[in-house]
């Protein structure tokens, strides 16, 4: 075989088993960097030790990215689809409905992948030039794992530059566009073309699930709504009034459309969260259950002191409109910031706001995002729930 091999110089290399090589630890010497980005290589150390099989992007501070733990291993539509059979097995295992994200990434044993399922519509998130090479093998094995009627490639994530990738949104089989989610006993709307990333946030399922236990009889503020996710599943619950509040009009729809379908009513608002969450406190309102799921405020290292100080002031704004003796939930999707760190940010906002809380529910993602045991900094999610007097 006349695989390219990349080198891991001993003193220099890392390697504990991630998935990940940086660029800083391999010989990236003129013949390296003459590799096409994402072609597939061997990685071996300089004695000659077999590190595996990967992908390689010279102009990626992650230069290599694993896909086995041997070298030579054959990357085809056979590889992909062995790797999906496994991932649909978890799910199998964990779900009776054919709604969840099917494969995740380095969780699931191939960087660079994320595909979610709707039933027989499936979106593809490829986020790297190694993945981006596959795609003509990926689409053959979703083809003879699952079938998909609709296949939608959504190669629109803004990370896809640091890979020197174009953006674009394709139908690679079928045709679909809006559809039907089903999650919790709800029934929700998605947008899988125009929708945020895949169209749908499946991460925070068994949040939402908690969420609607504590709804009957209660108001709810969903803040960061997005299409609804957690509101409308607070108003099937028995929420006696939901207010979703998000910046994105169309998001806002999509949440008032999802509403309809379920025969409940959901106010939305279209505004800044921090702008609206000032407002109400100024105008002495407040709600029983007040929950927060906002965008990455550490979308890297270098924010993670901007964005903890942002996550400490929303933990105290969203205090001030909790009822007394409501419930307050803040989450996070940045990896970045360290799941202690944001408790010890979500603390001090509840003690600056002069809330006593009890924390009553930590959790991350569902299981249909699994995380590489090697790999801890890929459990991006954290969600907190405190009971507040
Ligand atoms: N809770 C949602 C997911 C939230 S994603 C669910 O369960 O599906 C984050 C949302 O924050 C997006 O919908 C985005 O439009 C919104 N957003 C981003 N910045 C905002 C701001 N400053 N004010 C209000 N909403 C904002």
């Amino acid at each position: 075989m006349s695989r390219k091999t990349i080198i891991l110089p001993k003193g220099k290399r890392a390697r504990g088993g991630s998935p990940w090589i940086f660029s800083n630890e391999i010989r990236m010497d003129e013949a390296a960097k003459a590799i096409a980005p994402g072609t597939v290589i061997n990685v071996r150390g300089d004695d000659g030790r077999a590190f595996g099989t990967g992908y390689f992007n010279p102009k990626s501070l992650i230069a290599v990215r694993l896909l086995a733990e041997e070298c030579d291993v054959v990357i085809d539509a056979e590889f992909f689809a062995a790797r999906l059979t496994r991932a649909l097995a978890l799910r199998d295992a964990v779900y009776d409905r054919p709604f969840y994200r099917l494969f995740h990434a380095e969780g699931d044993g191939v960087p660079g992948l994320v595909i979610d399922r709707f039933d027989d519509t499936l979106t593809v998130q490829i986020g790297t030039a190694g993945m981006e090479k596959q795609q003509t093998a990926i689409l053959m094995a979703l083809d003879k794992v699952l079938k998909p009627k609709n296949v939608i490639l959504r190669g629109d994530a803004p990370n896809r530059a640091l890979e020197g990738l174009d953006s674009y949104v394709k139908t690679a089989r079928g045709e679909a566009k809006r559809i039907a989610v089903e999650e919790n006993g709800v029934r929700y709307i998605a947008d899988l073309q125009e929708g945020q990333k895949t169209g749908w946030y499946y991460d925070q399922r068994d949040n939402r699930a908690f969420i609607a236990r504590l709804a009957k009889g209660k108001s709810v503020l969903d803040a960061y709504s997005y299409t609804g996710g957690f509101g409308i599943a607070a108003a099937k619950a028995g929420a006696k009034e939901v207010v979703c509040l998000d910046s994105s009009a169309p998001a806002l729809a999509l949440a008032e459309e999802s509403a309809r379908a379920n025969s409940v009513t959901i106010q939305a608002v279209k505004a800044d969260v921090f702008e609206e969450l000032e407002r109400l406190k100024k105008a002495g309102e407040t709600f029983d259950i007040v929950l927060t799921d906002p965008p990455p405020f550490v979308k890297s290292k270098k924010d993670l002191e901007p964005g903890a100080k942002a996550y400490r002031k929303l933990a105290r704004l969203a205090a001030d409109v909790t009822a007394p003796g409501g419930f307050l939930s803040i989450a996070s999707c940045s990896h970045n910031i360290p799941p202690e760190r944001f408790a010890v940010e979500c603390g001090q906002g509840l003690l600056r706001a002069g809330r006593r809380a009890a924390l009553i529910h930590q959790s991350g993602a569902g299981v249909d995002h699994p995380v590489h045991p090697l790999l801890p900094e890929s459990a991006y999610l954290k969600s907190l729930v405190y009971a507040l007097d």
